[in-house]
């Protein structure tokens, strides 16, 4: 693959590809992989090259009822095991997850586009470690979410999760773990375009003997999620991904005993105040924005830059945005991989359309080489932005930045707060008391000062508004799993 022309060069530095892959992968139901009833596949490429990697099965109504059914029977005895046998269990995967982190990393990267660095030091050991910490909840659940007699909180029940393809590992970690410590059974649904690395996690549930039907997880498209959210013996749904989807779980679930809980989309902001260590800031922008190719739910995409300090952070932004390597996601060089299907690619570039169209500025490097096949989108940023502009208002999903500037602290959170969403924020300044005033006035589940993208699992992480409602991590994430 022919690299990118930057500012600096580096030797080609790719990561080797050897790990199994299937040709095609059957449904993870009641601690065995079986064909579906439809014998209904999907094809799953590599988006940074388009060639095929494997076929995943679309489970149907019966198959996503057959997983129900193993998640029931199994939760008699998973609910009543003794707390430290269910975190033998959760400690056990996360060791497991930890030998097996190359091949998840390379088998994250090659489904899902994002760069090779990004696979290796956040997705996988964050997973690890969301199994790590909720191993260490599961005999302390009475302190953590006390009930009114003092006794451990009761799970509540089967728990049908779907999840999206950004964070494909991560995402079923986060889902997962708190689930399991609390002593509820699952039903994972993860994204049809990134399943390789969910059923690689079956395997390891395999090898460490996890009880048959604690875990299940069903592959397919919407359609297999729609049947899971309706499913009549499933007690509680946890959705991530998209707003408009998010809504549509929301009522069917509306009227039922269902407990729910959404992780939707985000606009947020990323707030520079010009007394703020500029180059650390322009630091933050770019891990903001262009971490995962922007396709992050908490991606700071409106960034609010105090009007004496514009022109330089600006300046800086640029600069830094020319030294990005934009290319083979599995060279560990990489700072921009492939965007994850040409769907996504194709909204990307309405977006940067409707940009220029409503008379933004876009700035992106010219010379950037793509490689002749896959989902490329070059890094870019758009100033002359006014808030009502498509692109400072809409989730796109992608490596696109909207800049906007303020003059007072009051201005910035007014437009911090002008969005429908609200998931994360930044603040960047040298200032403990204008961190601390302005963060309180943001309405965000997440606000990181002097830094962005930061994740611990003992943080609860979630929205308000349309990014949608519970917390994952920390105690609060917890309870989002106790009856
Ligand atoms: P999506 O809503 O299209 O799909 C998410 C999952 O839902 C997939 O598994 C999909 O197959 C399934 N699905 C689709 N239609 C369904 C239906 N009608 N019923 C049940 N399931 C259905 O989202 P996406 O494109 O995969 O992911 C991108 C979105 O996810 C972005 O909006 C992003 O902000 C959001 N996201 C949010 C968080 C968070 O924590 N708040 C984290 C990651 C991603």
């Amino acid at each position: 693959m022919k690299t990118p022309s930057t500012i600096w060069d580096y030797a080609p530095a790719p990561e080797s590809t050897k790990v199994e892959i299937k040709p095609q992968y059957g449904l993870f139901i009641d601690g065995a992989f079986r064909e579906p009833r439809s014998g209904c596949s999907i094809e799953t490429i590599n988006p940074a090259t388009e060639v095929s990697l494997s076929r995943i099965s679309e489970a149907d109504a019966i198959d996503v009822n057959l997983a129900v059914v193993a998640a029931r029977k199994a939760l008699k005895n998973w609910r009543r095991a003794p707390a430290l046998e269910r975190a033998k269990y959760l400690y056990r995967i996360a060791r497991r997850i930890q030998e097996r982190a190359r091949e998840l990393a390379v088998l994250e990267t090659m489904d899902n586009g994002k760069p090779i660095r990004e696979s290796r030091d956040e997705d996988v050991p964050q997973s690890a470690a969301h199994f790590f910490h909720h191993a260490g909840w599961c005999d302390k659940l009475k302190w953590a979410c006390p009930t009114a007699n003092g006794s451990a909180p009761e799970p509540i029940g089967v728990c049908g999760q779907i999840i999206p393809w950004n964070f494909p590992l991560m995402m079923a970690a986060w889902k997962i773990a708190p689930a399991l410590a609390c002593g509820n059974t699952v039903v994972l649904k993860p994204a049809e375009t990134t399943s390789l690395t969910a059923l690689r996690l079956a395997e390891i549930l395999q090898e460490i003997d996890l009880p048959p039907g604690v875990v299940n997880i069903i592959t397919g498209a919407g359609e297999t999620g729609r049947e899971l959210v309706a499913h009549g013996d499933v007690d509680k749904i946890a959705f991530t991904g998209s707003t408009d989807v998010g809504r549509a779980i929301a009522s069917t679930v509306a009227g039922t005993k269902k407990r729910l809980t959404l992780e939707l989309g985000g606009k947020s902001p990323n707030i520079i105040f010009a007394d703020a260590a500029i180059d650390q800031a322009v630091e933050g922008i770019v891990s903001s924005i262009w971490a995962n190719q922007g396709q992050v739910c908490c991606a700071g995409s409106r960034l609010l830059v105090e009007e004496s300090v514009a022109d330089e952070v600006i300046e800086k932004l640029r600069m830094r945005m020319r030294s990005l390597r934009v290319g083979d996601p599995l060279d560990k060089n990489t700072d921009i991989g492939a965007i994850n299907s040409r769907a996504q690619l194709d909204r990307i570039e309405s977006f940067i359309k409707i940009g220029v169209a409503e008379g933004a500025q876009r700035h992106e490097v010219s010379d950037v080489v793509l490689p002749p096949k896959g989902f490329w989108c070059k890094p870019c940023f758009f100033t002359e932005v006014q808030p009502a502009h498509t692109i400072a208002r809409e989730e796109i999903f992608g490596p696109v930045l909207a800049v906007m500037t303020f003059r007072t602290p009051d201005e910035a959170v007014a437009r911090a707060n002008n969005t429908m969403y609200g998931l994360s924020a930044g603040i960047w300044t040298s200032r403990g008391s204008k961190a601390y005033e302005v963060a309180r006035q943001i309405k965000a589940g997440v606000v990181w000062c002097n830094t962005f993208n930061q994740f611990d699992p003992a943080a609860p992480f979630g929205g308000y508004r349309e990014s949608g409602f519970g917390r994952e991590g920390g105690r609060s994430g917890l309870s989002a799993y106790c009856a």
